[in-house]
Parts: C-alpha cells; sequence; structure tokens
C-alpha cells in the first residue's frame, strides 16, 4: 500500500458540492482507502482569461492499485462530474491531480509524478502541510522551503459550509 495525496480543484457549478461528491466518489475506488481531506480553501485563478475562483484541497489516500490504475479511476470521476477539456488550465468542474505517490517518481506521457507544477501551487501546498506537515518530495524538498519559494497567490481557508 502506498500512500498518496491527491489534489482536488473546481470552479464551476458549486466548487464545494463538487469537492465534497468527488471524496465520495474516491471512497469507492477498489483497493483504496480515502485516509482524510484537509480544509477547503478559495483560491484565485491561475489559468488563461477571465475565470470564477476555485475551490481547492488536498486528500490523502492509500492504495494497492497502480499509479495509471489510480489515475484512471480519478478521470473517470472527473468525468461523472462533467470534466470537459477544452482550454488547457481553462475552467472546469473537477479536476483530480495525483500530487504524490509515496516516494515514487514518474515520467511518463500520461502521468508525472510528483505533480510537476505543484511547487509553484500555494493552493496545492498549504493544504497539503496541514495533512502531512513532515512530507519529503522525492529529491528531499521539504513542503516549508516549498512553501518559502512559491510564489503568493490569493488564497484563504473557507468554512466547510461557505464552499
Ligand atoms: P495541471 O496538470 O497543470 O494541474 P490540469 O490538471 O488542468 O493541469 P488536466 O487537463 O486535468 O490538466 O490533465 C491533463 C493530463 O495530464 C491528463 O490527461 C493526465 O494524463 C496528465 N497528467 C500527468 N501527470 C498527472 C498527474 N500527476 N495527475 C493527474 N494527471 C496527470
Ligand atoms: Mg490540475
Ligand atoms: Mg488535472
Amino acid at each position: 500500500m502506498e500512500t498518496v495525496y491527491i489534489g482536488l480543484g473546481s470552479n464551476l457549478a458549486e466548487p464545494g458540492k463538487q469537492l465534497r461528491s468527488a471524496l465520495s466518489a474516491m471512497e469507492q475506488i477498489p483497493s483504496t482507502e480515502l485516509l482524510e481531506c484537509s480544509s477547503f480553501y478559495r483560491s484565485a485563478p491561475i489559468g488563461p482569461g477571465e475565470q470564477p475562483d476555485y475551490i481547492n484541497a488536498v486528500a490523502a489516500l492509500k492504495t494497492a492499485l497502480a499509479p495509471l490504475a489510480l489515475l484512471e479511476q480519478l478521470q473517470s470521476i472527473e468525468q461523472s462530474h462533467g470534466r470537459e477539456r477544452s482550454i488547457r488550465w481553462g475552467a472546469r468542474t473537477l479536476d483530480l491531480d495525483i500530487l504524490l505517490f509515496g516516494q515514487t517518481q514518474i515520467d511518463e506521457p500520461r502521468l508525472q509524478v510528483p505533480h510537476p507544477r505543484m511547487a509553484e501551487r500555494n493552493f496545492v501546498l498549504l493544504p497539503l502541510a496541514e495533512l502531512a506537515p513532515e512530507v519529503t518530495l522525492p529529491g528531499a524538498d521539504t513542503l516549508p522551503a516549498l512553501l518559502q519559494r512559491c510564489p503568493e497567490n490569493r488564497l484563504e481557508k473557507v468554512g466547510s459550509t461557505e464552499a
């Protein structure tokens, strides 16, 4: 079993609801246990054009699935939440990204782990730090070191009823 961290994000169709629904869907992934989820955060969009704010969170899972099998499960949850891939980094109902898969490093066309852009995203690093302050990335970067170098993007914790 590997401990895996998933980044959740949504900025369409009641983002808080999308995240809560995604969490219950992740509980149903075979050979996988949902351990916990961080607080929800509201963040400024980083993609192209005008977009609504995002709600982001990080969830911890334990899984016996292989990384690509887990990715397929996550993508099917995205699909069932109406995810459309039209504009890169455009608005979306649900994004589920594999941030860390134990200490495994993967560099394949369909899957790169650790997530290649996590270090520049405070909406990923802060919720991850809530769940796993001591986690180190393959290559030995610690979260405090990454947070220190991470660009400031507007981010605020939200109550679970506000999101
Ligand atoms: P970003 O990756 O910058 O967060 P995004 O999440 O909006 O952008 P998607 O449209 O969700 O990008 O995914 C594009 C492709 O990225 C997916 O089809 C998937 O194969 C690939 N991918 C590569 N590494 C990962 C990863 N660690 N987690 C999820 N998808 C990944
Ligand atoms: Mg993403
Ligand atoms: Mg994604």
